[in-house]
């Protein structure tokens, strides 16, 4: 992979992290405000909501997880290479996801 490569990668990932820092900031202010909200005979549905918003929440929390994984990865040079196997990930996988750190092989076996 050549410097510029990483370079559009690193400003996609970074992009991605902002926009996901915002998703999160707004997802939990609904979620304390749900929190203050009193049931009554909404109770349950109250309570999936809740659980929805939670589940979101932590979906948010892994891809970020996942992108500031890969950040990392350009910093140490290791960007692009599968974790596993060590191979390149190509580049069809990185343009869907950026943050992929398994080749399309690895990602297949699980
Ligand atoms: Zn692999």
């Amino acid at each position: 992979m050549t410097k510029d490569e990483i370079k559009k990668y690193k400003e996609i990932l970074g992009v991605e992290k902002e926009k996901l820092d915002k998703e999160i900031e707004e997802h939990e202010k609904l979620v304390d405000m749900g929190g203050d909200i009193d049931g009554g005979d909404e109770e349950s549905d109250e309570a999936e909501e809740m659980g929805n918003q939670l589940g979101i929440s932590h979906a948010f929390r892994t891809r970020k997880e996942e992108i500031e994984g890969a950040l990392l990865r350009i910093q140490n040079g290791t960007y692009g290479k599968c974790v596993k196997c060590g191979g390149e990930i190509s580049k069809e996988v990185l343009e869907i996801v950026p943050e992929s750190e398994l080749c399309a092989k690895c990602k297949k076996l699980g």
